[in-house]
């Protein structure tokens, strides 16, 4: 047999969500009977908004008659979607169809994204962390050695109640800088002053933020940044990623893309002058084929009037559920963050309790299964995760639960 990649050995052993997934199988094959309430991961659980569904029809009844059908799509995406796109998210920040690059989803797009760059490039992510920035680079032999829950060839920026999660700028210069608003899984936000502050830091330093938008919907604060090009400057040093995923409910479907300025150039590696924009449209076209056109119409249909007004109601229903178990958990004496501006609510464990010992606990004695913060990076112990993307009914229930887990066990 071939030798295989190396770096996937440094992969530490099992995925956050495998093992949650052992745990949950072992407890339910003790306890067949009993009614677990999952709030761990972040799966949505309504069903698509009718115009969505009413786009999918029509484009499946094109694809039967010889003038609607479509084959090979435009490498980009078809441009119905990239014009809607701009239209609705982008208008005035400067940012044309031609920056946008639909795909098949924001997590294909930040795995694969890293491609681009030299393998000396010093990687930053914030601490804790959504998982596929480490793991992708790790796997292309960014990681360096695994070592007491972290790699030392990334930078970490921790990110904790004791620096309100906002993360201070690096001490060593990093050349990518993944950065996630609302953040997943501590669901904080930046403000605008707070993310200018990276900005023009990538900007003195030469570096590139990768920004991670898929929880854009769900910012409610007025002066809060939607985008990152909302901020000055950020043009010529940032790429944006965003996703249908939790906007519309298109987990399943998918759907996602890729802003990518014309300005922003490729650094010195590239050396023959190219900019970014070249190199990833060469990769798209080489290693992709594209998002389906009756997805590209659905997704189209989310920019639509009536698509706005169904996603928001979609939205509304996910963040009242994240505001049932953040009041719950307050209650119970637990210190809360997030679950304002994104559907995810990150709670403090008190001193001494460990996030899979709280994991085990919560499914014992509560039914209900969150995600231990730890499976997020070394600042995530110590915290647990909750999702509001549960049935309303259900995510009731569970704070019942919470409530009498803690009336009937004193801490
Ligand atoms: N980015 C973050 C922070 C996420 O939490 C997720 C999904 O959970 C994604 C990206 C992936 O989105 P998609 O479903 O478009 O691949």
């Amino acid at each position: 047999m071939p030798s295989v990649n190396p770096y996937y050995d440094k992969l530490p052993g099992s995925y956050l969500f495998s093992e949650i997934g052992r745990r949950v199988r072992e407890f339910t094959a003790a306890h067949p009977r009993n009614r677990l309430i999952r709030l761990g991961i972040g799966d949505v659980t309504s069903p698509l908004p009718p115009s969505v569904i009413r786009a999918l029809h029509r484009a499946v009844e094109e694809q039967a008659d010889p003038e609607g059908f479509k084959g090979y799509g435009p490498e980009q995406g078809y441009e119905f979607l990239r014009r809607a796109i701009v239209e609705d998210s982008f208008r005035n920040l400067g940012i044309t169809p031609e920056e946008i690059f639909v795909s098949d989803g924001a997590k294909c797009d930040l795995g694969n994204f890293q491609e681009l760059f030299d393998l000396s490039c010093k990687v930053a992510v914030t601490d804790p962390v959504y998982p596929v920035y480490v793991d992708s680079n790790v796997m292309a032999g960014r990681g360096g050695e695994w070592k007491d829950g972290r790699f030392s060839g990334i930078i970490y920026l921790p990110c904790n109640a004791e620096n309100n999660f906002v993360p201070d700028l690096p001490r060593e210069r990093p050349d990518l800088i993944y950065l996630c608003y609302p953040n997943n899984p501590t669901g904080t936000v930046l403000t605008k002053d707070q993310l200018q502050v990276w900005v023009d830091y990538a900007r003195e330093k030469d570096c590139l933020i990768l920004y991670d938008s898929a929880y854009e919907a769900y910012i409610s604060g007025p002066d809060l940044p939607r985008s990152i090009y909302e901020l000055e400057g950020a043009r010529d040093v940032a790429v944006e990623f965003r996703s249908y995923s939790k906007l519309a409910g298109f987990t399943g479907l998918r759907c996602g893309y890729v802003v990518l300025p014309r300005t922003v150039p490729a650094g010195r590696a590239a050396g023959g002058g190219t900019d970014l924009w070249s190199m990833w449209l060469r990769r798209q076209s080489t290693k992709y084929n594209g998002c389906p056109y009756i997805v590209q119409r659905a997704a189209e249909a989310v920019h639509s009037q009536e698509g706005r007004a169904e996603t928001r109601t979609l939205v509304k229903k996910y963040m009242d559920n994240a505001r049932v178990i953040r009041a719950a958990f307050e209650e119970t004496g637990f210190r809360v963050y997030g679950g304002e501006d994104a559907p995810y609510v990150w709670v403090k464990l008190p001193a001494g309790l460990d996030s899979w010992s709280f994991f085990d606990r919560l499914l014992h004695e509560a039914e209900i299964v969150g995600t231990p913060g730890a499976g997020f990076g070394p600042s995530g112990e110590g915290y647990f995760r909750l999702t509001g993307f549960g049935d309303p009914s259900l995510t009731e229930e569970a704070a019942a639960r919470l409530k009498r887990m803690y009336k009937a066990i004193p801490e």
